[in-house]
């Protein structure tokens, strides 16, 4: 799954026009991920400050 740094994301909203499947998005100060992620990895790459990370789903 996606999650997101709020401490470090800018705010940009970079993420959420590269995402394939709209599944981010920047709402007030807080970017959401939806259950549509397909952990394509394009945020991750593109954020600038690095908020986002890809992680391996537990069990
Ligand atoms: S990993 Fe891909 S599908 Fe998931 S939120 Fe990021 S850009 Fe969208
Ligand atoms: S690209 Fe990174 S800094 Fe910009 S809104 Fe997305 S998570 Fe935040």
């Amino acid at each position: 799954m996606i999650t997101v740094n709020r401490y470090v994301c800018g705010y940009c909203g970079a993420c959420v026009g590269v995402c394939p499947v709209c599944a981010l998005e920047l709402v007030e100060t807080w970017i959401e991920v939806s259950d549509g992620c397909i952990e394509c990895g394009r945020c991750v790459k593109l954020c600038p400050t690095g908020a986002l990370s890809l992680e391996e789903a537990q069990g």
